[in-house]
């Protein structure tokens, strides 16, 4: 897992922590038959749970990361937009955290 995505695994655990946030990782390496990217077979990202979390709470924790972590986001290929947190509502409502490296 590369040391980017570990620094803001620990600091995000941290900041759930204090905030009374509940912080489930679902997911580090793949686990669904189909990514887009390849940051999850590559341990760049990881998956947060927030089926558990009130929007106030998932608002907070995308805030967190955007403000502490962007400039270690991944580039998305479809807009070229640099990303560290990006909210999947599909299957299972989560947040897709990812670095560059
Ligand atoms: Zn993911």
């Amino acid at each position: 897992m590369s040391a980017n995505l570990i620094t803001i695994m620990g600091s995000l655990w941290a900041f759930c922590f204090n905030n009374s946030i509940p912080c489930q990782i679902t997911s580090i390496k793949d686990h669904v038959k189909i990514r887009k990217t390849a940051t999850h077979s590559s341990g760049r990202a990881f998956d947060l749970r927030v089926k558990n979390l009130t929007e106030e709470q998932i608002k907070k924790v995308v805030a967190y990361l955007n403000k502490n972590f962007n400039h270690l986001g991944a580039i998305s290929k479809s807009d070229n937009v640099r990303r560290v947190v990006v909210r999947h509502i599909g299957t299972f409502d989560h947040l897709h955290v990812q670095t560059y490296n």
